[in-house]
């Protein structure tokens, strides 16, 4: 048995991980010197005259064979956490060899595959030399107990494996197993920093009920190898079926606990690696366990548009990207679906810190297929004991603080124990929600687009309401980012565009020319089918397309570039006006007002309302005026709560107002009248839009 030990901690999210291999080397360095200690003393001490003379030369040089296969082909076994592990098929043969070749042969054989085995795989010299000697001490170990129970001297020649030195063989057998053992599970249980215990009980059954098997092949090859070669070939049949079986029941059990789209860990493996966190934590709070649980912002769209194929594509990408940020243990799982988690053997900081490391790790485009495709994830941090003191609890946790970054909108968040009554309330206004589409419960709101000049509606924003039976007036705020989560939100936006085109038609009707303006979320621009639905609806009410403004915010604009593009283009080619929302308070380069075609942008409430007090407003939205005219774009003010703004933003070349000030959100019913008054007072009926 060998191990990978000593990863090579490299600072960033890796080092977040594993407790930082401090007394490794403590531990490593006497060990090899021990070892090579014995390996000299056998080398000196062995009469290496005796066993290559005689008949059991070609058994013997059998058993050396046999020996290096059985060691370089070895079986490797992945624990929940940290450090790989590899069980070799040699002990059998190595144990016929302590006695049937004495124990320089035995402890020469083993070190020189050990040797071959680490140069094959390109290990480094410090983990050679601790395998090399922590296998001298293990056959030293077995000589040891095997000359003591046999009567036989240590550094004695060839012994004839009869009945009566079965038990001596089989005991030294024991020992060489359990010593080697013993020497790889300390070293992972401070790479991992986990009780010893712990580690030695993890897979013990498995391991022991291997072990028996090879022992008992060793032991009755040590009693036919002086009958010659061909009983020993013999014995290699019962090797190779528990090699197989031994390999196809780790393939089995690796299979049970890792995801087979992206090869990282399932769901399983991530509570069993939370459990052995909670055991290595041994209740110090500066080593949680923490967890963050990362949740892909948006995949469903990637899903339903993009399609199953390229969803997957995506997900490999993450789990590369996510393994990549942790180095190459095996500490990334898929939860299910975009979800993914990483236990820390750390507190809040550690957790906090790799959360972010992964969010980062995401941020290049990923390409899909010939698409490049921007991932966003949020990520739900929650740490023990603060955040629970459990498996359960601190799943739960963290998940609930991934809902809340979602929606925050702001990347990572961290359990805090107020977000529980607001979970339990989302997923009750979620269901509220769910009932309330085709009730009068949900309804729209118009308000007016304000042409400042001449002081005329020339236009309408739809806004949806909800009145809640037992809440009364929910913001939208509250529920549109619940509805866009859920998928509802595709619902919602039929509903408002086509009640809002509706509404449109009547006041046409009525004589009244204005255009209608509906928000969409940005969930919508990655969805191919909405210029198809976008038309039918125009159609149904026969509205002239452009008549009708969709206002995205930049956010969604930026969400998945190439197929925004397109839909967008698509919604144009229609005739219908784009109109990037709340302008400035998103995260955009201005690069896109050049790439995408738009026609309007709508100057931020937040910048606006305060403009005629806050010099920084002020310039903002000058030069935002001033850059919408230059490139061709109409321009429309939010927000304007007083005659000074209006009249200010007038004198800016910015003629279109919307406000409390201009008029609040109201009925279809209060905008005809409205239109009527207009009319009466004999400002003219229609005016440019410009
Ligand atoms: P928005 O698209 O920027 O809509 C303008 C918001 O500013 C509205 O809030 C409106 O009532 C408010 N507002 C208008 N004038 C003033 C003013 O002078 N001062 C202040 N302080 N606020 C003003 P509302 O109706 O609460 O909507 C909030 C946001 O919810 C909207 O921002 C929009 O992003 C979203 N929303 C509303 N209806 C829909 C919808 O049907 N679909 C989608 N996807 N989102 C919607
Ligand atoms: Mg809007
Ligand atoms: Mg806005």
């Amino acid at each position: 048995m060998e191990v990978e030990l000593i990863r090579p901690i490299d600072g960033g999210a890796r080092a977040r991980i594993l407790a930082p291999p401090f007394f490794l080397l403590a531990y490593i360095l006497p060990v090899s010197c021990l070892g090579a200690a014995g390996f000299v003393v056998a080398m000196v001490n062995t009469d290496w005259a005796a066993p290559l003379s005689g008949a059991a030369l070609w058994p013997m040089a059998f058993l050396v064979a046999a020996a290096f296969v059985g060691e370089v082909k070895p079986l490797a076994v992945s624990r929940a956490f940290g450090p790989a592990e590899t069980i070799s098929t040699s002990a059998p043969f190595i144990l016929a060899l302590v006695s049937v070749g004495g124990v320089g042969f035995a402890v020469l054989t083993q070190v020189v595959a050990s040797l071959a085995d680490d140069i094959l795989r390109h290990r480094e010299f410090k983990k050679s030399a601790f395998n090399a000697a922590q296998y001298t001490l293990s056959v030293l170990a077995a000589r040891l107990v095997f000359s003591t129970l046999a009567g036989v001297p240590f550094f004695g020649g060839p012994v004839k494996v009869d009945m009566s030195l079965l038990v001596p063989l089989l005991a030294g057998g024991i020992a060489m197993v359990g010593v080697n053992r013993l020497l790889v599970a300390i070293v992972v249980a401070i790479a991992v920093s986990q009780p010893l215990g712990h580690i030695l009980r993890a897979d013990g059954a498995f391991f022991a009920a291997t072990q028996v098997v090879l022992l008992s092949i060793g032991a009755v090859a040590a009693n036919v190898a002086e009958s010659g070669i061909a009983f020993l070939a013999l014995l290699c049949a019962p090797a190779v079926a528990v090699y197989m079986a031994t390999d196809a029941a780790i393939r089995h059990g690796y299979q049970a606990s890792h995801d087979s789209l992206t090869g990282v860990g399932n769901r399983d493996l991530a509570f069993s690696q939370l459990g052995s966190a909670f055991i290595a934590a041994r209740g110090d709070p500066t080593r949680g366990p923490g967890l963050v649980l990362l949740d892909l912002d948006h995949f469903k769209d990637v899903n339903d548009t993009l399609g199953h194929r390229v969803g997957d594509e995506l997900l490999l990408q993450v789990a590369q990207r996510l393994v990549a940020a942790l180095g190459d243990n095996p500490l990334v799982n898929r939860l299910g679906g975009d979800e993914f988690a990483v236990v820390v053997h750390g507190g809040l900081a550690e957790s906090t810190a790799l959360a972010r490391d992964l969010l980062a790790s995401l941020e290049a485009p990923m390409r899909v297929g010939g698409l490049e495709l921007l991932v966003r994830a949020s990520a739900g941090v929650a740490v023990a004991p603060e955040h629970g003191n459990n498996v359960t609890t601190l799943m739960k946790n963290a998940d609930i603080a991934m809902y809340r970054a979602k929606l925050e909108r702001d990347g990572t968040s961290t359990y805090s124990p107020e977000f529980d009554v607001n979970s339990v309330e989302r997923l009750q206004l979620l269901a509220d929600l769910r009932a309330a589409i085709g009730t009068a419960e949900l309804y729209v709101a118009y308000q007016p687009q304000v042409d400042l000049i001449t002081t005329r509606t020339v236009g309408v924003e739809a806004l949806i309401r909800w009145d809640h039976p037992a809440r009364g007036l929910v913001p939208p705020d509250n529920f549109i980012p619940l509805a866009e989560n859920s998928g509802l939100i595709a619902e919602l936006t039929a509903y408002v565009l086509d009640t809002a085109l509706g509404t449109l038609a009547e006041w046409r009707a009525a004589g009244y020319d204005l255009h209608m303006a509906v928000n969409l979320s940005a969930r919508h621009l990655s969805d191919l089918a909405l210029p198809g639905q976008v038309a039918e609806a125009l159609d149904r009410h026969s509205i002239p397309p452009g008549a009708l403004v969709l206002e995205v915010t930049e956010t969604g604009i930026l969400s998945v570039p190439a197929r925004v593009d397109a839909v967008i283009s698509a919604l144009r080619t229609l005739g219908v006006a784009i109109a990037v929302d709340d302008y400035g308070t998103g995260h955009a380069s201005l690069s896109y007002l050049k790439r995408l075609e738009v026609d309007e942008l709508k100057v931020d409430k937040s910048f606006v309302s305060d403009m005629g007090r806050d010099t920084h407003d002020f310039i903002i939205v000058r030069s935002t005026i001033a850059l919408a005219r230059d490139l061709g774009l109409r321009v429309v003010a939010e927000g304007i709560e007083d005659e000074e703004t209006a009249l200010a933003l007038r004198d800016l070349g910015c003629h279109i107002g919307q406000g409390f000030h201009l008029g609040r959100p109201t009925t279809a019913d209060q905008i005809l009248l409205r239109l009527r008054d207009e009319q009466q007072r004999g400002t003219p009926c229609h005016a440019e839009v410009r």
